[in-house]
């Protein structure tokens, strides 16, 4: 059994003053020792905040939510892989859904993107999922798999094999509608079949991570369906006692 990944994905919520405040209060309710890993991916400009709060404990990983798919030049407004490294992040969610229909990425981009964290020392989190109508017309693990296929392309075996995937079916994000634990469990199994022939054994501990309406109610059966490694959550991580519940699931 791995061990389980909570990941807090704020999206545009949480200033640094917020950050610090909702801190102290998750760290006052967070009792857990170090039997799971708790990520939060803060708004980068957050990130600061949230590692001094964190200081020393190493239960938690930082991350960002996003950074450009070229290494450096005039791109106002972005951020590069190496920067996200230089801040204290650990990981990148890349590919997240918002990023791929609210602002046009492409698999290319994911692709690119990956490249460029692996480069830099960092751990890509792909999001992959599929949208309501490709559901319906049973196009789920083909839509899944293209964009796992596109995300890990430019990567070399070594660094698929140590990063994580988070399946996030879009009809499921910010919606209230949750995917069945035996429907992650599904798609998560089809994710890892898929990887296994690419970087063979090594697929059995790569940890694939569900998101899309977790709560404090339907947590715990999540993280217990067959493939479910870890929660990757948006609205629910928001309040802190909310989310140190969810992480002691
Ligand atoms: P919600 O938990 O708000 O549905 O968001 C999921 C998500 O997009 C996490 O990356």
């Amino acid at each position: 059994m791995l061990k389980p990944i909570l990941a807090a994905n704020w999206k545009m919520n949480h200033g640094p003053t917020d950050a610090r405040a909702f801190m102290r209060n998750f760290l006052a309710h967070y009792r857990r020792d170090n039997d799971r890993t708790v990520a939060f991916f803060p708004p980068s400009i957050t990130l600061a905040a949230v590692q001094q709060a964190l200081a020393d404990r190493h239960e938690f990983v930082l991350g960002v939510q996003n950074i450009h798919h070229e290494a450096s030049g005039a791109f106002t407004g972005e951020i590069s892989a190496g920067m996200a490294r230089d801040a204290g992040a650990r990981l990148v969610l890349v590919g997240h859904s918002e990023r791929r229909h609210v602002f046009g990425e492409t698999d290319e981009q994911t692709a690119l993107k990956c490249e460029l964290v692996c480069k830099a020392g960092l751990v890509p989190m792909l999001c992959v999922g599929e949208k309501l109508e490709e559901r319906e017309a049973g196009q789920t693990e083909q839509v899944v798999l293209r964009q796992l296929d596109a995300g890990i392309s430019r990567l070399e075996p070594t660094n698929v094999a140590t990063m994580l995937i988070a399946y996030e079916p879009v009809w499921a994000i910010g919606t209230g509608r949750t995917a069945t634990p035996q429907d992650a469990s599904a798609v998560h199994a089809a994710i890892r079949r898929h990887l296994r022939e690419r970087i063979g054994e090594r697929a059995a501990v790569l940890p694939i991570l569900y998101g899309g309406s977790v709560n404090r109610g339907n947590a715990r059966l999540l993280l217990a369906a067959p493939d479910v490694d870890g929660l990757l959550v948006g609205g629910a991580s928001l309040d802190a006692g909310n989310w140190a519940a969810i992480c002691q699931e």
